[in-house]
Parts: C-alpha cells; structure tokens; sequence
C-alpha cells in the first residue's frame, strides 16, 4: 500500500523516533510544523511532548484517513490539525518549529521554503538522505561543500545530529539517512539573496577551478557587464528622479550613452589623427578588455584570484560580494 513516488518510508524504531523528538527540544508554548506525517508514528509522540499544536502537512488523502483514523477519539486529537496537500504548494501556517522525516525528493525546494517562511521558526529537525544531510552541514575544503552548502549556511546554522540507517524504515529505501539541525541566522546577513546566489552560482559552476580563471570567461565577463550596464542606467535614473526636475526618457537614454563612452576612454588614449575611426568591432572588444580588466582588479584587491571556490568560506563569499558590488558589479 506505500507509495514510492510519495517517498513513504514509514519510521519504525520507537527509540529513534523518542530520540528525533528529544533531540528537538520542544517547549509546551510550540506550535510544530510536521511535513509528511504519514501513519502518525512521529506525530503522535510530538503530541505526547505536550506541545502546544501540531498541524501536519500529508499530500496522500489515504494517509489522512489513516491519520483521522488513529486519533480518533483520542484527547491528543484536540492539538492536532492535519492539513492535505502538497507543502511544496501550500501556504505555511505558522510554526515555531518543525520536526520532519520528509520523502526525499522535495528536500531542496523545501528546505528553501522553510528558510524563506516568515515569521522565521526557531529549528527544524529534518530527516533527509545522508548523503544530501552531508551536503547541507559540509565545510570548505570537504569533497561535499556545494552551492547547497554554502547557501543554506548562509541563512542558518546547521548541524548534523544522528545517523539513521534504512533499516528503521518499512519499506527500507535504498538509502541511508541522517537526521540535521536547521537554526535560521537571526539577524540574516544584510544581503540580497539573488545577487549572492548569482555570485554563488558562477563560482560553483567549477568548483575547483580559480576564480581568476573562472571570471576570464568570455561567458561570464558578458553577463556581468550586461548586469553593470543595467545598473548604471538605472541608477542614473533614480538619481534623476531624486533631482527637482524629472528628465524625459529621452536624457536618460543619453545619459546611458554618455556611460558606454566613459567605459570606453582609453580607447582614445593611443588615438591618432591620421588613424581610421575605430568601428563597432573594435569599441566593443576595447570596452571588453576594459572590463576585464576591472573584474580582475577585484578579485586581485581581495586577494582571491588563485583561490578556488572549494576552499572559500562564507566570510570569503560575502566579502568577494561586498568587493564587487562596490564597484557596481551585480549578479542578478
Ligand atoms: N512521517 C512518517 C514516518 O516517519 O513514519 C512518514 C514519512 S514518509 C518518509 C513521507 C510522507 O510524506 C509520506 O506519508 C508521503 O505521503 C508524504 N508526502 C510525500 N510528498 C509530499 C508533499 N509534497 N507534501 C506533503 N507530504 C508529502
């Protein structure tokens, strides 16, 4: 009757799932936030905690009836809201914490859901498949650390917290599994997720490659000055419209135009009146070498052009940021 599809693994170690329940350190105050409580086997012990609530979130209707089922009748019941669709889909309800063994083929996308879920909780206590809970709390220099790692670790604090093998299931997977700590970072860093996402990115795409031969690519030199330009229009424009008189689209248009020019000045240096006008081409591969030139005095100013993104931390990741985006390079 279990679903592969919906990842039902049903938890069948009572001393393990009385361990995931402590290890989560539940107050009475709690409101949790169950994802995937299938037969209620972790439900009914997050009851038993005396929490607050539990509302649970299940995509398979059978499960729900199951759920009702069990608790029917039951004082637990009165705390206990089940709610039926997909979490992915669904608006969260508010949640102090959340306390999971979820079907793993949602953990990205619902780990990001957590982490961008306001008010922020205070913990999750998640299963998830080993190897993508090694991923989550990897550190720099460890075959594991990714873009996954470095992200999540950006909006919180994670830490790996018991090794579960696939025997505690029924059906076994095919898998083994760990349970993780999630603590959102309270403040976050002052940062805007899309452009370290975007910094991030480019980075992880050769991991283990140096960001100076990295932001040498044709590709990646492109991007990032089609985003500068972008932005120095814009900026231009608000700048204009902070001023008394408001510009027509017309000056701002100029405007942008005067900045390609300035981008382009040592073109001009070695000019030479007998020389033809430099066409399009030639302007073009001119303001590219420019540029180039600019990204790399970036990276050379932090020091990070021979690093490699496997070995960077988050401090390292934040001030690269912070170096780029002070001189008007952005990432999305
Ligand atoms: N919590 C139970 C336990 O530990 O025994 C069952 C865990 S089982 C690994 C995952 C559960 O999540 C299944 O009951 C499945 O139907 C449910 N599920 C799968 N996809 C879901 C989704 N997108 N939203 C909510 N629940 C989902």
């Amino acid at each position: 009757p279990f679903e592969k599809s919906k990842g039902q693994h049903i938890l069948r170690n009572p001393a393990l799932v009385d361990s995931i329940v402590e290890k989560a350190g539940l107050k009475p105050t709690d409101t949790v936030l169950e994802i995937g409580p299938g037969t209620g086997n972790l439900t009914k012990r997050l009851l038993q905690a005396g929490v607050k609530a539990v509302v649970a979130v299940e995509l398979d209707p059978r499960m729900v009836l199951e759920l009702n089922r069990r608790f029917q009748g039951d004082p637990l019941a009165s705390r206990l809201k089940v709610i039926q669709g997909d979490v992915l889909k669904c608006d969260l309800p508010y949640f102090d914490i959340c306390v999971a063994n979820i079907p793993y083929q949602i953990s990205s996308p619902l780990t990001f859901k957590l982490l961008s879920h306001r008010p922020i909780f205070r913990c999750a206590v998640i299963m998830f498949q080993r190897e993508f809970a090694m991923r989550l709390v990897a550190q720099p220099g460890d075959s594991l650390y990714c873009r996954l790692s470095v992200n999540v670790q950006l909006l919180s604090r994670v830490s790996h917290l018991l090794k579960v093998g696939r025997n505690n299931f029924r059906p076994p997977p095919k898998v083994d599994s760990s349970v993780v700590r999630i603590e959102p970072r309270k403040p976050l860093p002052p940062v805007s997720f899309k452009e370290w996402d975007g910094l991030v990115r480019l980075c992880f795409n050769r991991k283990n490659k140096t960001l100076g031969a990295i932001f040498k690519q044709k590709r990646v030199l492109e991007l990032l000055e089609k985003n500068y330009k972008t932005m120095q229009s814009l900026q231009l424009t608000s700048d204009a419209e902070k001023g008394e008189e408001k510009m027509s689209p017309d000056d701002v248009a100029l405007l942008s135009s005067m900045v390609d020019d300035m981008n382009m000045e040592s073109g001009y240096e070695n000019d030479d009146d007998d020389e033809m006008e430099m066409d399009d081409a030639d302007m073009v591969a001119e303001s590219r070498a420019c540029f180039k030139e600019k990204i790399m005095g970036i990276l050379q100013q932090g020091d990070f052009a021979e690093k490699r993104s496997s070995k960077l931390s988050q401090v390292d990741f934040l001030y690269l940021l912070s170096l780029f985006n002070k001189a008007g390079i952005h990432f999305s």
